[in-house]
């Protein structure tokens, strides 16, 4: 088959696949409103992390794979209204607040029209919220949660959102958005005036009585490979004491941002490096919902990264060498793993803005 027919015919099917998931709603929760429902949501988005990424996780870990602890297995499909192949900030978007949007979207709709998303909603009725990343907290996929712009790179646009937000716990990079601006405002002295306190020097070992903002690079955190150590665990660890101070519950998203940069750069070494440290936090999640039994944990991704592939080495089968296609993202579809009250819910193969559905009939109704 030619290239342009190829195309042709995958958007066609894109069309069509859209159209049969309107109709289908097997999954759906109003058919089963009895089941058990959770106080907590822990959401894992594993940025770019497709089949192949979560397979390194069998092949290159001295430890057991945490992903193995889920009962429930989905597959999403991923695209935006734009493109068959999402961004990360349509693919939060999506998360967030349940619409398909075009890429480069954070928090609004085709029209640019700001949409509520799940955290803010959650807020409202009295739960905690918290989020994490590897990114700095103004990347795409944290902020679709908080903010709402019309280009994922006005992160100070971005960055502004912050202090005023629903958000009480929060920790990733991205300091230089916050306290070294083009308009001159000083958002560190902001989040302080709205009941935050402020850490930029390394993760605080006890937590506050305030809403707690960590912001420990710049910009992005380090890589895991180059020396970035626990943060993204010890974040998780330190959110969750501070998040069961809840009486109403909490819901946290937990980013590992730069899974998708391993794969954007088509370097395997970063890719499984960021990889095993977010399989190492999905199990500081499950832990925590093995005492906690109200929390259902679930973990995703917004798309595959990278055409990654655990291929033969030359034919030899018992040597792998993890293979890219692309530099940037691709069309498959990507995995749902969940825990907890109300996990078979995401069994099946939906839609990622389901995401959100389900984890607001959880949550909320
Ligand atoms: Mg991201
Ligand atoms: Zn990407």
């Amino acid at each position: 088959m030619k290239k342009a027919s190829l195309l042709l015919s995958a958007s066609l099917l894109f069309i069509f696949s859209s159209c049969v998931s309107v109709q289908v709603k097997d999954n759906n929760l109003s058919s089963t409103s009895s089941s058990k429902k959770p106080k907590n949501i822990i959401l894992l988005i594993g940025d770019g992390m497709g089949l192949s990424q979560v397979s390194s996780s069998l092949f290159f870990n001295d430890q057991p794979s945490n992903f193995e602890r889920f009962s429930t297995i989905g597959l999403i499909k991923t695209a935006s209204s734009s493109d068959v192949i999402t961004d990360s900030a349509a693919g939060a978007t999506a998360f967030a607040s349940g619409i398909k949007t075009y890429n480069g979207a954070i928090g609004v709709n085709n029209d640019t029209i700001p949409v509520p998303t799940l955290l803010e909603e959650v807020s409202k009725k009295g739960l905690s919220t918290g989020l994490i990343a590897t990114s700095s907290i103004v990347h795409a996929t944290p902020a679709s949660f908080y903010a709402h712009v019309k280009l994922r790179r006005q992160y100070e646009d971005i960055a502004a959102f912050m202090p005023t937000s629903e958000v009480d716990f929060f920790a990733g990079g991205g300091q230089k958005f916050f306290n070294n601006r083009k308009d001159g405002r000083d958002l560190y002295s902001e989040l302080e005036s709205n009941g935050f306190q402020v850490y930029t020097d390394k993760l605080p070992t006890t937590i506050s009585e305030k809403k707690e903002a960590i912001l420990l690079a710049e910009d992005g955190m380090p890589k895991k490979i180059d020396g970035r150590g626990d943060f993204l665990p010890n974040a998780a660890q330190l959110a969750l004491e501070k998040l069961a101070k809840s009486e109403e519950g909490f819901f946290l998203m937990i980013e590992g941002s730069q899974i998708d940069w391993g794969g954007h750069s088509n370097e395997a070494d970063y890719l499984i490096g960021e990889l095993i440290d977010f399989d190492k936090t999905i199990g500081v999640a499950l832990d925590y919902a093995k005492i906690n039994e109200e929390t259902l944990v679930i973990v995703t991704a917004d798309h595959e990264t990278g055409g990654f592939t655990l291929a033969s080495d030359d034919g030899d089968y018992n040597k792998l060498n993890p293979t890219f296609s692309t530099g940037g993202h691709s069309s498959t579809m990507v995995p749902v793993f969940a825990k907890g009250p109300g996990a078979e819910f995401f069994n099946g193969i939906y839609e990622n803005t389901e995401i959100y559905t389900k984890m607001k009939q959880l949550l909320l109704e």
